[in-house]
């Protein structure tokens, strides 16, 4: 990238920063603010970031005396493709004013609903941190001190700035992204307000990128006459590439592993693969000359770039998709690979959706990338692996059975150099000071990436030594810690673990005490129907390009940032091993795995408005069971999820089991919606649940209740399995009579008990004659099997509990 890109760039990132002046008290118009803070207040010379800042508004381009290649055209412009949908609203309508003081909306106001609807909620004024800003009716106003803070925070930003080094440009968009992430672009009281200023100055940049070399390759120099002057006609060009990425097999890679310290392996693979496709994308925004301005999405292997339409990009990106997938092929086999495709698009595909072409634009890649998956290797590919299969002397590797004749002997086998250092960097992701991550041209230590590149943990001080030597070709911050050298970008990893809770055994045992059975409990989870939402979520006048990145930005920071704080909260035993996109694997002790998921399930309702749901799955297993086995299991415990109607839901514990519903309906046993989930089998508030009912019968009648319990739940699968036509309602009575309390004496303290538990017993009593005879449905039954599978597990270890209490006093 050269010095006059990153100026490009730079300009078109800070073209609204009037607007946070105004916005602190400054009554001038924002173009002028931001001209003048610039020039003034930094010292800044530079005509073209200058220009793009001062003029990028028509009026003042049209009078100003420009020369015809000033960056102010294309800002212009690109502003305007930024931003045209909202714009356009303002012009129709009487204009309402402005309000400098108004909170941003959320995008989730509008995503997935009914015609014409639309929900009022707002943000709180704030920058980012680690709390979770959640939607909120109240709409509280912003200060003219908050955005003091914010100029201030992009002030010391821009004071280190160097035109020379465009890796400046990913923190300066750190930097903004931290404290504009909060704050409406536009404070029209006409307009929506919900396109965050960040991800508005963040498409104008991207924009700008790919307009200015569009126009190099075609030699045309005169941006005056082609952007300003002949703009209508510039909007119907295809300008610009819409690009996307995907990684195949990143599920399998992570998974498919044989190790003792399995927890620790799987975190690392998965933060592994998580920082590889960061790089891959930087590798391929460097070749391109373009910045992370242009990364519209990525999460969970899978990207969206804006690219500019030339023949160079073009060759390019074949190149790179070349090497990528060469890289994959000698490096993994044929266990991972990279797809990608893209369309060309005009400057009104990305600002309007009347002829359903931004809705096609993401049809259309997502076609060409299926395509590509069809036909993966190349008959040259093939042989190569033929070749690499027949070499002899190969060994295989312990941890993710490779074979290798590159091998490191340890005790107990042979281990893979890539496992080999998967296994360091374990070590180090575990710590919390070796939060920076430095990708090195390849080196003899380091987990091996793209491009012949290694990736070596490191804490603050020794990356600032690299840094200052120069030897290093880039950093990653881990969840926003700051260098101070400005040329880190920062990622977000959804990392949370348990204090004290390091393997499988240990959350297994962590609710043996409560007396739970000693298990492990497996989540997989994903957002439902995540895809259509982002194609089409959005009624088609929203549909633009700032719009869906703000989204996908919503969804980011959720997976991969804010879910750690919502089981941090509540300090969830639990592990997050991949939290990507929007996919969620987590392991932990089971039943507070359980809670984790009704947690996470609440917190993205209120987080995304009731805009989107999440199906889950959740088994419980011994901690020594293989990960790929759990992995597969719970994957079929979640499509299980996402096969109910209208998905939404979760199932527990298994499927083998499948029971036929009174519509005719084939139904897993443990799918439950999450409502019926909570009100139903749990039981909350007003509505007696199954489990809860057991709990408060039996907690205080085990010693007789327990094998009782076995057999009602005996004769309840009789009935489900249709074994049996009616329940054997004779049984069922003789069994609940034999829980009856009995009058232990007469004092008044004995008479006071009986009365308790006759009570007691008499409500629960009601609860099943109510679920299990008469009317009952098949659905009370199997969430009455659910809650008892459930109960047993919870009390498995309790009598030991006071079997151990017997024994100390013994002593
Ligand atoms: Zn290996």
């Amino acid at each position: 990238m050269t010095e006059k890109e990153v100026k490009l760039i730079v300009g078109a990132l800070l073209h609204d920063l009037g607007k946070v002046i105004h916005r602190t008290g400054v009554n001038i118009n924002h173009s002028e603010s931001g001209y003048q803070y610039l020039k003034e207040e930094l010292g800044w010379t530079d005509k073209e970031v200058l220009e793009s800042v001062r003029y990028h508004h028509k009026g003042n381009l049209k009078n100003a005396k420009l020369e015809e290649d000033s960056f102010a055209y294309i800002t212009y412009i690109a502003d305007n493709i930024a931003s045209a949908a909202d714009r356009r609203e303002t012009t129709e309508k009487e204009d309402k004013g402005f309000e400098k003081t108004f909170p941003l909306q959320p995008v989730f106001n509008i995503l997935n609903q009914k015609d014409g609807e639309r929900k009022e909620t707002y943000y709180e004024p704030k920058m980012l941190d680690q709390t979770i800003n959640y939607p909120q009716a109240e709409k509280k106003q912003f200060s003219d001190s908050f955005y003091k803070e914010v100029l201030d925070r992009i002030k010391d930003c821009l004071r280190g700035l160097e035109w020379k080094d465009p890796r400046y440009i990913n923190s300066l968009l750190s930097v903004l992204g931290a404290t504009l992430f909060y704050v409406p672009s536009s404070t029209n009281k006409g307009e929506l307000g919900d396109v965050s200023l960040y991800d508005h100055v963040k498409i104008t940049a991207a924009v700008s990128s790919c307009l200015y070399q569009y126009l190099e390759e075609k030699g045309e120099k005169n941006y005056k006459k082609c952007l300003l002057e002949e703009e209508t006609a510039f909007w119907e060009e295809k300008a610009f590439l819409f690009y996307s990425m995907d990684i195949s097999g990143i599920q399998n890679f992570i998974y498919t592993i044989h190790s003792k310290d399995a927890l620790k392996q799987l975190r690392a693979r998965s933060f592994y693969l998580q920082i590889m496709m960061e790089h891959m994308v930087d590798t391929l925004l460097e070749r391109l000359s373009l910045s992370r301005a242009n990364l519209i999405y990525s999460g969970g292997g899978h990207c969206y770039i804006l690219m500019p339409n030339t023949q160079a990009v073009k060759k390019k990106l074949e190149e790179y998709e070349k090497d990528m997938n060469e890289w994959f092929l000698n490096q993994f086999d044929i266990s991972l690979y990279v797809a990608s495709g893209y369309t060309e698009v005009t400057a009104n595909t990305l600002r309007k959706d009347a002829d359903q072409l931004y809705t096609q634009m993401f049809r259309n890649v997502s076609n060409k990338i299926s395509d590509k998956k069809l036909h993966r290797y190349s008959a040259e590919d093939i042989r190569k692996l033929n070749e690499f299969s027949k070499a002899v002397s190969q060994q295989e590797c312990r941890i993710c059975k490779r074979l290798t004749e590159k091998i490191h002997e340890e005790g107990d086998g042979y281990v893979c150099p890539t496992c080999y250092e998967l296994k360091r960097l374990a070590e180090y992701i575990m710590n919390d000071k070796m939060c920076f991550f430095g990708v090195f041209q390849e080196g003899d230590k380091g987990v091996p990436l793209p491009g012949n590149m290694v990736l070596v943990a490191m804490d603050k001080e020794e990356i600032t030594k690299y840094i200052k030597e120069e030897k290093i070709c880039r950093v990653y911050a881990k969840n926003g810690f700051y260098t101070g050298q400005n040329v880190e970008t920062t990622i977000y990893v959804g990392d949370y673990m348990a204090k004290d809770y390091s393997t499988f055994e240990d959350y297994a045992k962590a609710g043996v005490e409560k007396g739970h059975i000693e298990r492990l409990g497996v989540l997989r989870a994903d957002v439902d129907n995540l895809g259509q939402a982002f194609v089409a979520g959005f009624a088609k006048e929203y549909r633009t390009l700032s719009r869906t990145a703000t989204l996908s930005r919503h969804l980011a920071l959720f997976f991969q940032y804010y879910i750690r704080q919502i089981f941090a909260e509540k300090q969830r035993k639990v592990a997050i091993v991949y939290s990507g996109g929007d996919d969620v694997f987590l392991v932990g002790e089971w039943n507070e795995v359980i809670e984790a998921s009704m947690d996470l399930q609440e917190a993205l309702h209120k987080y995304t408005n009731a805009s989107l749901t999440i199906s889950a799955g959740i088994g419980i297993y011994q901690p020594a069971y293989p990960i790929s086995r759990m992995a597969l299991e719970v994957g079929e415990l979640e499509d299980a999820s996402k096969n109910y109607s209208g998905k939404n839901a979760v199932t527990l514990f298994s499927t083998r089991d499948e029971y036929t519903l009174e519509d005719g309906t084939q139904m897993d046993t443990g799918t439950y919606s999450w409502k019926e989930l909570k009100e139903e089998v749990i039981g909350n508030g007003a509505n007696v649940g199954k489990l809860s009912s057991l709990k408060q019968f039996f907690d205080e009648n085990q010693e007789r209740g327990m094998s009782m319990m076995y057999h009602m739940l005996e004769l309840l699968r009789q009935k489900m399995d249709q074994k049996v036509d009616k329940l054997n309602i004779a049984r069922l009575i003789y069994m609940l009579a034999r829980l009856e309390p009995v009058k232990k004496g007469d004092s008044k303290e004995e008479e006071e008990e009986y009365k308790r538990s006759k009570e007691a017993y008499r409500s629960f009593e009601e609860n099943i004659y109510e679920w299990c005879t008469g009317n009952a449905s098949k659905e009370d039954i199997r969430q009455l099997i659910t809650a008892m599978n459930w109960y047993s597990y919870l009390i498995r270890n309790r009598s030991t509990k006071s079997n151990k209490k017997e024994k100390e006093k013994e002593r």
